[in-house]
């Protein structure tokens, strides 16, 4: 309503405009050519603008569309450059603990505890790829198209123009309608729906896992690569002969022959000229030489704080959106319902009603039905190891539980 009388006003606009270029007709009836012109402009504006259904989220959806186009084009066009991203990334850590790692585990580790990091090690970077390797080429779920018409549906796609089936959204960088969407994912390259939520889910978790192991069992080697090098900087900027300015007036306190660090003796000699104090250090025949520290072992230790940094941010930052994810698991939904469902939840509650999410079935249900788990092996041989089993349900119903269907034989 607020679009027709919109574009009322403007007819009405255009109206007085012309009648105020011909002032000699005002209070005229005007001519036909322009009736036509001002009945063509408005059936034109109404057919752009007007619709019964509009509200400020269309309005809202259509001022910023330009920006989300530009958004979705850029993520679409990154979006191999952060699968590779990741591949580098996990190839990187992969490298170091090979090649820095291992070797000195292999020299100082007990045999039990060697094979414990091997075991561990190694199940957790199977369970990594295979499941980054599902998320990225598995299809996330299609509906079927509109001639097959028994499917149950809940909407119309504006973009598809096809039926929506019951948690199906459509992604605008896709640009197709996904089952059971949860996000369009850029460092997958694709959407998160009904087929990869799991393999999806189940990387961030291994991840996550692999990113602690490495974080943990690094730190030791990380704050003693980090002392070295803070200790091998401290020595180059101490180097015999080349002046130290600005630290003058404190080094220059410094009698004589004063120990700098706690492993070389140097010999000060300090000087002031007109600008600021110069400080020369020189190494003196009687000290300790400094400790070796050849190129191999700085770039050894440039590699362990490398893998520790990485590690530990990642941890951080991927246990925070995997606790988030299994938060939404628990609870049966997906993160586009986490909007929608606490939309209608306070909707129903000024009318004094209670909201039940219907997708949720209890939180070890929905555990069971998102890891496709029917009987208790599964949890070994569907969680634990590599499983490219289908989930539970076809995406297109989700009238009723689907377990249901095929009961679970715990
Ligand atoms: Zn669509
Ligand atoms: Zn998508």
């Amino acid at each position: 309503m607020r679009w027709r009388w919109c574009a009322g006003s403007v007819v009405h606009l255009l109206r007085c405009v012309l009648l105020r270029v011909c002032p000699r007709r005002r209070g005229c009836r005007l001519p036909v050519w322009m009736l036509k012109t001002e009945a063509y402009l408005k059936l034109l504006l109404h057919s752009l603008f007007y619709n019964i259904l509009t509200d400020s989220d269309v309005v809202f959806d259509s001022v910023f569309e330009p920006l989300l186009w530009s958004v979705d084009y850029v993520t679409r066009w990154f979006g191999l450059v952060f699968v590779w991203m990741v591949v580098v990334l996990t190839t990187s850590i992969l490298l170091v603990a090979y090649i820095v790692l291992l070797p000195n585990a292999l020299r100082t580790y007990p045999t039990a505890w060697l094979v414990w990091h091997l075991c561990y090690g190694h199940w957790n970077l199977v369970m990594i790829v295979f499941h980054y390797y599902k998320a990225v080429k598995t299809a996330p779920g299609y509906p079927p198209s509109s001639g097959e018409n028994d499917v149950p549906f809940v909407s119309v796609c504006k973009k598809c123009v096809i039926p929506k089936p019951a948690r199906t959204h459509h992604c605008g960088i896709c640009n197709r309608c996904i089952l059971k969407m949860d996000h369009h994912c850029p460092w997958l390259n694709n959407c998160v729906g009904h087929l990869n939520h799991r393999y999806f889910f189940s990387f961030c978790v291994f991840m996550t896992l692999g990113c602690v192991y490495c974080s943990l069992n690094g730190r030791i080697r990380f704050l003693a690569a980090y002392k070295a090098l803070e200790r091998f900087k401290h020595l180059e900027m101490e180097k015999p002969g080349v002046p130290v300015t600005g630290m003058g007036p404190l080094i220059g306190l410094l009698p004589t022959g004063q120990v700098l660090t706690n492993h070389t003796q140097y010999f000060c000699l300090c000087s002031f000229t007109d600008s600021a104090f110069f400080v020369f250090v020189f190494k003196t025949d009687y000290v300790t030489p400094a400790p070796p520290y050849s190129f191999k072992e700085k770039i050894m230790d440039k590699s362990i704080i490398y893998m520790w940094v990485l590690t530990s941010t990642v941890a951080v930052v991927l246990g925070a959106l995997t606790t988030w994810h299994a938060l939404l698991i628990s609870r049966g939904e997906t993160s586009i319902e986490r909007h929608t469902n606490a939309k209608e939840k306070s909707r129903m509650q000024k009318m004094g009603q209670v909201y039940k999410n219907p997708f949720n079935h209890g939180k070890l249900h929905n555990w069971k039905v998102f890891l496709g788990v029917e009987k208790r092996s599964h949890w070994v041989t569907r969680v634990l190891l590599p499983s490219a089993h289908s989930p539970l349900g076809d995406g297109l119903t989700w009238d009723s539980f689907p377990v249901k269907k095929e009961p679970i034989a715990v």
